[in-house]
């Protein structure tokens, strides 16, 4: 191995140092470098290509259904953010300030928004008129800053995050509950369709929803280090921000009302889950509905054959182009095909196409899968529809291995000893009876560092919360108290 594949190539190991593993496959494969300060972030080309795919994705399903896009300042008057209070208790220790602008002190401090309900919800109050101007639906693609003092990890943990979030007004609390649940399944439908991974939904604990929330739903994404991501969250918020805010109408009947508002966001957390969930020793893999280069072509030449394997190549390559695929033709000449297929495969471009004299004799194309090596031979005249084909069976292989890694992964415990014993043995998730009581979260939270992520619905999806089921077992898997409860444990991101 030349000093130049060494330097190309990832040196940790998935399994054994995941966290240095995932810095390493972020940075070499061109998606992120660290920025000079402290818990922030540049996104390269590559990553940002990434993050565009989800935005895509999920922009045209919020459109579809009557979702509008608008922005608001990044600054809040303190003022602004005081008269929701818990929002000013949930985020105050996390809330970067502006005092001065210029040379000059500022009468009133800005906040950099660590989420939008305090500039939105006013606005929201004077656009309402009557019931004819709800439901009101208002969504911004931004950043967002929480000061948190814990260690980068690009995508997961920095202290400024792109994310959407996602502003609603309601007449009734039927009409919200069918918000939060419309854009949870956008969420769940993302993380499915779009990254190739599973998850569950359900709700968190009363003591861990969103500042000021009646409830908040979640997507959770197991990865393969048995920790939990939380995937995205969308939140009933009842009427505290309504009443906050002023937020009311004239209902049919004449009479001033108060109105129901949700939010709902995904960060660009969901690419840290996506990169950790499929990538391997080799580098990063990707689904091909994300890749930014779904196929390339690497022609394999001596002097004699370059002319036609380069010729055959190219025509290959503008079929799959005019197909609609994202297609790179890797003609560089200073580069052998050996280094090519190890970039490509760090690069995490799905489907690899290798073409020698002998592909062009037989009217041939040997294909290869980037997640684990698989080859076929196919047709010249069939390429378009064997690509098409081989792309939807890579993106099948990376969904199924998650679905494996989740269902293996969610186990039963019924004591304390069994939960942590579970937890710090396999990771993923347990699953247990719960008396609802914080403290019983805390006593397993102090020894293993693992936490409530879940609670699963019954009837979600409907026009209301749906209810937690109950155990089958009885008595709460902490303290032995009367549990009705479900409660899912798990370390988390
Ligand atoms: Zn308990």
């Amino acid at each position: 191995m030349s000093d130049e594949s060494q330097e190309l190539g990832i040196t940790e190991s998935k399994s054994h140092k995941p966290g240095e593993w995932y810095a390493e496959v972020v940075q070499k494969a061109g998606l992120a470098d660290y920025a000079p300060m402290g818990g922030f972030i540049v996104t390269k080309p590559r990553g940002y290509a990434l993050w565009e795919a989800i935005q895509d994705a999920l922009d045209g399903w919020f459109k579809e259904t009557g979702v509008d896009n608008v922005y608001f300042p990044m600054f809040i008057p303190e003022s602004f953010l005081e008269r929701e209070k818990d929002i000013v208790e949930g985020f105050d220790p996390e809330v970067a300030w502006v005092t001065q602008g210029g040379h000059d002190e500022l009468e009133e401090r800005l906040a950099v928004r660590p989420t939008s309900e305090s500039i939105i919800a006013p606005f929201m109050a004077d656009w309402t008129r009557s019931h004819r101007d709800l439901p009101m639906r208002l969504n911004q693609w931004c950043s967002v800053v929480r000061w948190e003092a814990t260690e980068t990890k690009p995508f997961f943990r920095t202290k400024e995050f792109m994310w959407q979030e996602g502003h609603t007004a309601h007449a009734t609390n039927e009409s919200a509950w069918e918000e939060v649940w419309t854009r949870l399944g956008q969420y769940e439908k993302v993380y499915e369709e779009v990254l190739a991974i599973p998850v569950l939904r359900g709700k968190k604990p009363e003591h861990d929803k969103f500042p000021g929330a009646d409830t908040t739903t979640t997507v959770e994404a197991l990865m393969p280090d048995g920790k939990s991501v939380q995937g995205a969250t969308s939140h009933n918020l009842g009427q505290s921000f309504a009443e906050a805010f002023d937020i009311t109408f004239a209902d049919e009947d004449e009479n001033e009302k108060t109105a129901y508002t949700t939010s709902w966001g995904l960060s660009w957390r969901a690419l840290g889950a996506l990169i950790m969930t499929h990538s391997d020793d080799q580098g990063l893999v990707l689904p091909p509905t994300v890749a930014p280069t779904q196929v390339v072509i690497v022609p394999i030449w001596q002097e004699d054959t370059k002319e036609d394997v380069l010729e055959y190549s190219e025509g290959i390559a503008a079929d799959l182009e005019d197909a609609g695929f994202r297609v790179e033709l890797d003609d560089r000449d200073e580069r052998n095909p050996g280094f090519k297929f190890n970039e490509h495969e760090l690069n995490g471009v799905p489907l690899r196409l290798e073409i020698g004299p002998y592909e062009v004799d037989d009217e041939e194309a040997t294909l290869v899968h980037r997640p684990d090596n698989e080859e076929a031979v196919e047709d010249r005249d069939e390429i378009v529809d064997a690509v098409d084909e081989h792309l939807a069976e890579i993106y099948d292989k990376l969904y199924d291995a998650a679905e494996e890694n989740l269902e293996e992964n969610v186990r039963e415990a019924h004591s304390p000893e069994e939960i942590l014993g579970t937890i710090g043995k396999h990771g993923g998730y347990v699953k247990t009876p719960w008396c609802g009581d914080e403290a019983c979260e805390e006593a397993i939270k102090e020894k293993i560092a693992a936490e409530i992520v879940m609670q699963p619905l019954t009837d979600e999806g409907g026009t209301t919360a749906g209810e937690v089921p109950e155990p089958d077992v009885d008595g709460c898997g902490v303290c032995g108290d009367p549990a009705d409860e479900i409660a899912y444990f798990a370390k988390s991101y």
